[in-house]
């Protein structure tokens, strides 16, 4: 398969998850991730390989602006997507086929939801203590 941004190679990746293995492709060149469609939710929640993405995200962020490309499956204009929770985040969707992913961008996209979830729980204790000094 080819890389839709920079036309590299891409290399296939054998991803270990909890529930079994995921298939990515990787970009030689630019380090952008393809992940056929469900396969980013799945690495997402059950994440075991930090070395994934260990892409340049600075290369990352030029190839970011590359925002008009073809599904590499499908030679379809693909969507181009910024996350909802994380407007910084955008990415390349093919409602058919996937998301790509720019080098870092995974990475990103994983800290962010840990850190949202720690904001959140900073939430839930923030209102606890308010209950708390209702009290008395
Ligand atoms: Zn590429
Ligand atoms: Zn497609």
């Amino acid at each position: 398969m080819r890389c839709p941004k920079c036309f590299a190679d891409m290399k296939e990746q054998k991803v270990l998850t909890q529930s079994g293995e995921v298939m990515i492709d990787k970009c030689e060149r630019c380090a952008g991730l393809w992940f056929d469609q469900g396969e980013a939710e799945k690495v997402k929640d059950e994440w075991t390989s930090v070395t994934l993405d260990d892409g340049d995200a600075y290369l990352g962020q030029i190839y970011n602006e590359i925002t008009k490309i073809d599904c590499p499956r499908c030679d379809k204009t693909m969507e181009s997507v910024k996350d909802p929770k994380q407007p910084h985040i955008q990415y390349e969707v093919c409602q058919e086929h996937g998301v790509f992913m720019d080098a870092g961008e995974f990475t990103d996209f994983r800290e962010l939801t840990l850190k949202e979830a720690f904001d959140h729980i900073l939430d839930i204790y923030g209102k606890g203590n308010s209950t708390q000094a209702d009290q008395d």
